[in-house]
């Protein structure tokens, strides 16, 4: 049976980078050696990082005022390094809580400075976003997170600020043509649209770091991995490397308008078949839908662990919905085919037709 990979993050990522890897397991670019052996300061591995980081900012259209950094600690570690870099007593962080991970920057961000959340969505459950935001004239940093993977919430216009601007990008980075540039502080952990589990992407405009009063760790210092050309310690060499091969797979397939026209055509068919069926419901406002996660609910809940039961027998894995949402979550990242979401689809009427 064929196994359609829904997961929400460690997620699938494209046949040939999984081959490409494994077979770099075995002997990396006819070094002899396996890409687990080489050392990071080796011309070889160089070579990946200053590529990888190449292809992120021709993907991003960014110019030099940027910098890539492949850091560890995932996205949760930006959520405290982003304050400690940016946030001192004189500033104020502002900050969009619209679910799970909004929250999570809230409460690291409050460790180091000020914090105001200027979005609360708790209201009706984070199934909308609060797009008329009021930043203080203060504000040294508005902090969002682009698309809310356990929420199923998505910005697809972001808001217009005089403050810096941070955006958590982890469960849409490369999904989409965007306004990268309207960004001060790009992050983004591997694991659910560029790669394996490990590194996570930092995307930093270079004038904005050495203007607070604190001093940093040299390991969380944005400025000091900057120096070392994101090799200050031994970083995550496979997991880089597997971003570097998601990333040329990227721009094999188009680029980003390819990204985004599969993964339109990916999520409209998802939407259009639960808004049909009267068995199905999704309680995301329509225009803040995203198209990487999609989050519904049986209308009758008493059908909802026979639905899952049949998703299981069917090979569809990864659709139970987050712990504290519950209902279905349909995660289509990057490299699911559309003929995944079609095999989900085709499941959902059979199932509404017999029950
Ligand atoms: C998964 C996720 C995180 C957490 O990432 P880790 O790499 O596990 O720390 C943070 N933010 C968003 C939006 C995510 O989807």
């Amino acid at each position: 049976m064929p196994l359609h990979n829904f997961n929400s993050g460690p997620s699938i990522l494209p046949q040939e980078v999984l081959t490409q890897a494994a077979a770099a397991i075995h002997n990396f670019n006819n070094t002899g050696l396996s890409i687990l052996e080489i050392g990071h300061r080796t011309t070889h591995f160089v070579e990946v990082v200053t590529e990888a980081q190449q292809i992120v900012k021709r993907l991003m259209g960014l110019d030099d005022a940027y910098e890539v950094l492949f850091l560890q600690g995932g996205a949760t570690m930006q959520f405290m390094q982003v304050p400690m870099n940016l946030l001192d007593e004189n500033g104020l962080a502002a900050i969009c809580d619209n679910g799970v991970w909004g929250n999570k920057a809230v409460k690291e961000a409050s460790l180091f400075g000020p914090v105001k959340v200027v979005s609360d969505t708790a209201d009706k459950k984070h199934t909308y976003l609060n797009k008329q935001l009021t930043i203080p004239e203060n504000a040294t940093y508005l902090h969002i997170t682009t698309n809310n993977t356990v929420e199923g919430t998505q910005w697809h216009q972001y808001p217009q600020t005089h403050a810096l601007l941070i955006g958590d990008m982890s469960s849409d980075i490369f999904s989409r043509p965007t306004a990268f540039n309207q960004f001060d502080v790009i992050y983004a952990g591997a694991q659910k649209n560029m790669g394996a589990a490990g590194v996570t992407l930092v995307v930093i405009k270079k004038e904005i770091l050495g203007k607070i009063n604190r001093q940093i760790p040299a390991i969380l210092n944005y400025q000091k991995h900057i120096e070392a050309g994101s090799l200050l310690n031994t970083p995550p060499v496979f997991s880089i490397y597997v971003s570097l091969l998601t990333l040329r797979w990227i721009e094999a397939q188009g680029g980003l308008a390819a990204m985004e026209k599969q993964n339109l055509a990916k999520s409209n068919l998802l939407y259009n078949t639960i808004d049909a069926l009267p068995a199905f419901y999704c309680p995301i406002a329509k225009e803040d839908r995203s198209i990487m996660n999609a989050v519904f609910f049986l209308t009758d809940p008493t059908l909802e662990a026979p639905f899952l039961a049949l998703c299981k027998s069917e090979g569809m894995i990864g659709v139970k919905g987050y712990r504290t949402v519950g209902g279905i979550r349909v995660s289509m990242y990057n490299a699911m085919p559309y003929s995944s979401v079609e095999a989900f689809c085709d499941l959902m009427k059979s199932f509404a037709e017999k029950n």
